[in-house]
């Protein structure tokens, strides 16, 4: 049985030790949540919702302690982990409490004229044992809340939270425990790769995986051996455009902010900036010292905090040498002192489209500003990337930043604002390109969480159908007479197709 070690990568302070799952705990948990799901998805959705009730005040409770953990397991600031990991899911469980029933209600849709006098209508049926994979970076709530959506929608689960921050999966168990589920209704399993790698195995219902593309691909591949259906959260290296009529200190915030929160380790971080030359030089004196007077440390009393990932600081590291190799101008930072988990914030000026910095997800804290001559220009090279999750467009033109934001594609779009999107629990999240498939959040993310079932209903008092067995002359004539009189130029009667569908409504009684 192999053991994480679970370390505060600010401080190296070793924080416990934990055992990874076996394959047979893996399966028996499948297993058990499969057993599980008959009475939770017969279990009313109130008392679903009321559940969710009964976590949110135990969040709000116990919210500035599981934050301050957070921020041990991961080396971000204090702040960061109550907004960005408590706050965010406490606000999407309210969400929930609100909207599930009219999200999960059966949904009766129209019936057309030629099929009376059925009626017709959509439920919206758990899909069974979902198993969601989730990453390091924000770890509490890209697990929490994928859970909690599957559960209200009254699918049992299976969490594998990422193995880099086994401290906050604990959490999340303890968290689970504390507010309980009737047996095998969640379970946490924690472990690294093979553990995911097991669980996909172990055929689940649905897969919700948030992590980078390279494994996405990988969960994609073995999932299609049995046609299990995968949502995927996948990598991000979104642009920032900054038009000349752009809200300059605005604008020049939300790039700081946008770049370096969470030390840039975020899907959506601003990860390529895009300025006009009329306002370029202005944008990057005002980034450069606003990124100056940022507070680096750990956990309380600063702004930027530490790296999570070594692993993710050595393809920080090298992203920056390239570039800089290849020309670009460290304006601030781009030093990084040897396996020290608090990278300075750096940002880089003259950098070209080809440049790895600007190609692949550095996910640092990294800011690199490329200056363009048109917004076209901007958007062309906004959208030359193999990525499409979130961008923004600044400027104070709304049919102008409309226009911009409506030619990115990018599955979400800041106007004057970054990554925020995501802080509204009422607009879908995804991505499109590889930046992921399907979508969670939104109208659409209980739904996602079930099949949409079809049905029909017939009051069943005729004997058959009019295109029923056994087939005569007069169907085709009625059919054609029908179609011509429906969809036809003319729309015109036609004498023969009158007398067919008589005959056949006859037929019909006997
Ligand atoms: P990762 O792909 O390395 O790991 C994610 C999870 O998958 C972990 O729990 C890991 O143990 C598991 N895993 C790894 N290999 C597996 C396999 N073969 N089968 C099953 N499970 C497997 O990603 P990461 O480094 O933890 O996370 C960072 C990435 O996640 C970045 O690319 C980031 O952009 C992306 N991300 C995306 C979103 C989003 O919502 N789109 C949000 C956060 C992070």
């Amino acid at each position: 049985m192999s053991v994480l070690t679970m370390q505060n990568p600010a401080t190296g302070e070793i924080l416990g030790s934990l055992e990874e799952a076996t394959p047979d705990q893996v399966r028996q948990a499948v297993q058990k949540a499969r057993a599980a799901h008959p009475a939770w998805s017969a279990t009313p959705l109130s008392d679903r919702v009321a559940y969710l009730s009964r976590l949110r005040h135990y969040l709000v409770e116990h919210g500035e302690d599981l934050a301050q953990r957070i921020s041990q397991d991961t080396g971000k600031v204090h702040f960061e982990a109550y907004m960005t990991e408590i706050f965010v899911t406490i606000d999407t469980i309210r969400f929930y409490e609100k909207h599930a029933e009219k999200m999960l209600a059966k949904q009766k849709v129209p019936t057309p004229l030629l099929l009376w006098p059925k009626k017709s209508y959509i439920h919206y049926k758990p899909m069974g044992v979902v198993a969601v994979i989730s990453p390091w970076n924000y770890p509490f709530q890209l697990a929490v809340i994928p859970v909690l959506s599957a559960l209200i929608a009254g699918n049992t689960v299976v969490l594998k939270p990422s193995e880099v921050t086994a401290a906050t999966g604990l959490i999340i168990e303890e968290l689970f425990r504390a507010v309980p589920l009737p047996e095998g209704v969640i379970r946490v399993l924690h472990g690294g790769r093979e553990v995911g790698q097991e669980l996909v195995a172990a055929r689940p219902d649905k897969i919700f995986f948030t992590g980078s593309v390279r494994t996405g691909k990988k969960i994609m591949a073995a999932a299609a051996e049995h046609l299990i259906p995968v949502e995927l959260e996948l990598g991000g290296k979104d642009p920032m455009i900054v038009c000349s009529d752009a809200p300059l200190e605005r604008a020049a915030n939300a790039a700081v902010w946008g770049a370096f929160t969470n030390a840039g380790q975020v899907c959506m971080s601003v990860e390529r900036v895009f300025v006009h030359e009329s306002v370029h030089d202005r944008f990057v004196e005002l980034v450069t010292q606003k990124t100056k007077a940022l507070r680096q440390g750990h956990p309380t009393g600063a702004e930027v905090g530490s790296m999570t990932f070594p692993d993710q600081r050595e393809i920080v590291a090298q992203h920056v040498k390239e570039a800089v190799a290849e020309g670009a101008t460290a304006v601030l930072g781009g030093n990084f002192p040897a396996d020290d988990m608090f990278m300075p914030p750096t940002i880089l000026t003259n950098v070209t489209p080809d440049m790895k910095i600007m190609q692949e997800e550095t996910f640092g804290p990294v800011l690199p500003i490329m200056r363009v001559s048109t917004e076209q220009e901007a958007i062309e090279l906004a959208n030359r990337s193999p990525y499409g999750l979130n961008a923004s467009v600044w400027s104070e033109n709304r049919a102008r930043a409309r226009h911009l934001a409506e030619q990115l594609e990018s599955g979400n779009v800041c106007i004057n604002d970054v990554i925020i999107s995501f802080a509204n629990p009422h607009l879908p999240f995804g991505g499109v390109k590889e930046s992921g498939i399907g979508r969670y959040r939104g109208p659409l993310s209980l739904q996602s969480f079930t099949h949409s079932i079809s049905i029909i209903h017939d009051p069943g008092k005729r004997n058959r159908e009019l295109n029923w067995y056994p087939y005569t002359e007069d169907q085709l004539t009625m059919m054609t007479g029908v179609t011509n009189l429906l969809y036809g130029k003319n729309r015109k009667w036609n004498f023969n197709a009158l007398g067919a569908i008589w005959r056949e409504l006859r037929r019909l009684r006997e």
